[in-house]
């Protein structure tokens, strides 16, 4: 299995969003967070079927993928998928990974395969009200084990919202969220945003 510094640099070296919609909320996970993240869920990646909800151009399902994932990809922006496929083809020419499949569309309206275990780092809410809920929720219907990331300071929402749906925290970190690279609209050119990473199970 590869470690998560290697997966991290494999991850680094992605081609992330070229035309950021503000709308859909596109921040790529920063690679290394992202590496660290799939390592920790690696037990409920390796051999099972994994969906990513709002991929994006792939930093967690293609993580995914380098630990033994059968992952399926969904996001509404074709042109990030785009850029997902490309990235999927470079490290399929060093890794042996198992094809992606892909599918674009709405998270929210999609009628969705079910799955072993969901990982997303979903759009947070800032500019589509209770997205993150929506995102969380339909993940919730597909599967038994959902590793997410959420803004930190909506923590106690995320948690109520999967207590009401029988599923409760059986791993948790927080971690800071750095962006700026890809987002014009931000007029520092790094921000800080404190997530909270959970792993929530069916109770
Ligand atoms: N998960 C990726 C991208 C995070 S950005 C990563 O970790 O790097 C959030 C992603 O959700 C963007 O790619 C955006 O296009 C997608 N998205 C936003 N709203 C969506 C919706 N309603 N349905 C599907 N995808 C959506």
């Amino acid at each position: 299995m590869l470690s998560p510094a290697r997966i991290g640099i494999v991850l680094s070296q992605l081609t992330t969003f070229v035309h950021v919609d503000h709308k859909k909320e596109q921040y790529a996970t920063p690679s290394q967070l992202a590496a660290d993240f799939v390592y920790a869920a690696r037990g409920d990646i390796e051999g099972k079927t994994v969906l990513d909800l709002g991929a994006g151009t792939g930093m967690l399902a293609l993580g995914a993928a380098l630990l033994g994932g059968n992952v399926t990809v969904v996001d509404s922006d074709e042109n990030a998928l785009a850029i997902l496929k490309e990235n999927e083809v470079r490290i399929a020419q060093q890794y042996d990974i198992t094809p992606l499949t892909y599918i674009h569309g709405d998270v929210t309206t999609l009628s969705l395969p079910t799955c072993d275990t969901v990982i997303m780092n979903p759009p947070f809410g800032t500019k589509h009200k209770h997205i993150d809920a929506l995102f969380l929720t339909t993940a919730f219907k597909l599967t038994n084990t959902v590793w997410t990331m959420h803004k930190a300071s909506t923590e106690k929402f995320i948690r109520n919202l999967a207590l009401e749906h029988g599923f409760s925290s059986v791993w948790y970190k927080r971690a800071d969220f750095t962006i700026g690279r890809t987002h014009t609209a931000h007029t520092k050119p790094k921000k800080k945003i404190d997530v909270s990473l959970f792993c929530f199970s069916r109770t």
